[in-house]
């Protein structure tokens, strides 16, 4: 069994981790080194770093089921994968201190009115309560030192030397330089540069990507109000095989609900979110609708061709049947410019094909949904530029090219804290064997 397992991130990966080498009796040393703070003085602004990283500061939701939060039962089939998520629900449960309060919320089955056309992802989700992580965080840490797990706190990972398993980290008043036999690596999103970084000094091997990418989608919501009432944030989907698109409804905003505008690398895309304030209801609905393609095969590069064919004047376009584009929470007019259904046809074809999937998208949901007519807009372009994932051995997350160094959590492929968690578990259990 490896004596000196050094954990960079103390996110919700990282601690897992941590949790289950002490659950086993792991007599080494654990070392986590994390360039935040430790739950005792980490300020709500920190809203990514320190303890349980960007889980420790969110809203707590731990969703229970596969095909949400990002990979794992790629690696670990799907019974592992559920009873490693029990695990990490367990570990919340454990440190809450009104456990009794964690619910789950079991959405009942896929109604028959949307059967016909779309799949309807409805999942489990354990609600710990945002208000609670700060104590569970604390509650956690103490564990973790009364079993001498050591902490370096606000000390960042500034270098890894894979090759002769060496770590350098800077904090304000010293560098510190340590060795590992096994290193777990979960820097979640606050790290993802480092992570890309250290992906091309070592030109590690990363698995194949898909393009995501789509339209935002605008309505009042009283159209859509029968299916909110089942799902306030309904995930629609259909898969076509064959053809190696799926679709899906990503992000639903409704009450408050404003479109906003991103801009990556210079162009401009769409995304939503909703304001909890009653003050900003607009009673409007807006989702993305994002088709994943895969098969493409330099996807970063397609997508921003895409992008850049689809912005004009330096912003992104927006087409209705029937309405005008709408005003942020601020009240001030969503950066697009309006086009009409003959550009529309040729902003189409920039899709180079794809489009049609989008189209087939939103005339089946005015057949489910009769009363959305041409009530609707779309903003375009949506686009998620996923990062490149570092190849791993399935078996226990390590890097192909360096067995004893593993990445979990959004750092590798997860993207919630479920799946994060998981993750770290997984590896731990295969350092413990
Ligand atoms: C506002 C918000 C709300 C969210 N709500 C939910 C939710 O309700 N449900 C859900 O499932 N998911 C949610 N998520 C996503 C979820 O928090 C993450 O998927 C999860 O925390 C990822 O876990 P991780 O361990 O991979 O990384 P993180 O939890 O992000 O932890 C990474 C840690 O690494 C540290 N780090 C990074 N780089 C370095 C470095 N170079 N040196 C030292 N330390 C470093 C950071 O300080 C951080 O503490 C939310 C995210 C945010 C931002």
């Amino acid at each position: 069994m490896s004596k000196n397992i050094v954990i960079v991130g103390a996110g919700v990966a990282g601690v897992n981790a941590a949790t289950k080498l002490i659950d086993n009796n792991f007599n080494g040393k654990i070392t986590i080194i994390d360039m935040g703070k430790n739950p005792y003085e980490r300020p709500y602004e920190d809203v990514m770093t320190g303890f349980l990283g960007a889980g420790g500061w969110s809203d707590g939701k731990l969703t229970y089921h596969t095909a949400i939060g990002g990979q794992l039962s790629k690696y670990t089939g799907e019974d592992k994968a559920m009873e490693l998520m029990d695990q990490v629900i367990t570990n919340f449960k454990r440190f809450h201190p009104k456990p009794e309060e964690v619910q789950c919320s079991n959405p009942i089955a896929e109604p028959d009115f949307i059967k016909p056309y779309f799949g309807l992802r409805l999942f489990p989700v354990w609600h710990v309560g945002t208000d609670y992580l700060h104590e569970i965080g604390k509650n956690w840490y103490d564990f973790l030192i009364n079993n001498n797990v050591e902490f370096l706190w606000e000390t960042k990972v500034t270098d890894i030397n894979f090759d002769e398993s060496i770590i350098r980290a800077d904090s304000e008043n010293s560098q510190t330089i340590r060795s590992y036999d096994k290193l777990i690596f979960g820097v979640g999103k606050s790290g993802i540069d480092f992570g890309k970084q250290l992906a091309e000094k070592y030109s590690l091997p990363t698995e194949p990507k898909s393009v995501q990418i789509g339209v935002r989608f605008e309505a009042p919501q009283k159209h859509f109000q029968k299916l909110i009432d089942i799902s306030y944030d309904f995930k629609l989907y259909r898969k076509f095989e064959d053809e190696g698109v799926s679709l899906r409804s990503f992000c639903t905003n409704n009450n408050a609900a404003y479109v906003a505008v991103e801009q990556t690398y210079g162009d401009h895309s769409y995304n939503g979110h909703a304001k909890k304030d009653e003050a900003f209801r607009n009673d409007m609905t807006n989702f993305g609708i994002l088709m994943e393609i895969n098969g493409i095969e330099k996807p970063f590069d397609w997508s921003r061709n895409v992008v850049q064919s689809v912005n004009k004047g330096g912003t992104g376009l927006y087409y209705s049947p029937s309405r005008k584009p709408s005003t942020t929470s601020e009240g001030i007019d969503v950066s697009t410019i309006q086009i009409n259904r003959k550009e529309f046809n040729i902003i189409r074809s920039h899709f180079k094909g794809y489009f049609k999937y989008i189209d087939d998208f939103i005339s089946d949901m005015k057949i489910v949904f009769p009363t959305l007519s041409h009530d609707w807009g779309i903003y375009i372009p949506e686009v998620k530029y996923l990062s490149p994932e570092p190849l791993v051995n399935y078996n226990n997350l390590s890097l192909t090219k360096y067995e004893n160094v593993h990445f979990v959590g959004d750092a590798l492929s997860a993207r919630g804290i479920t799946v994060s968690g998981a993750q770290g578990i997984y590896v731990a259990e295969d350092l413990i064997k």
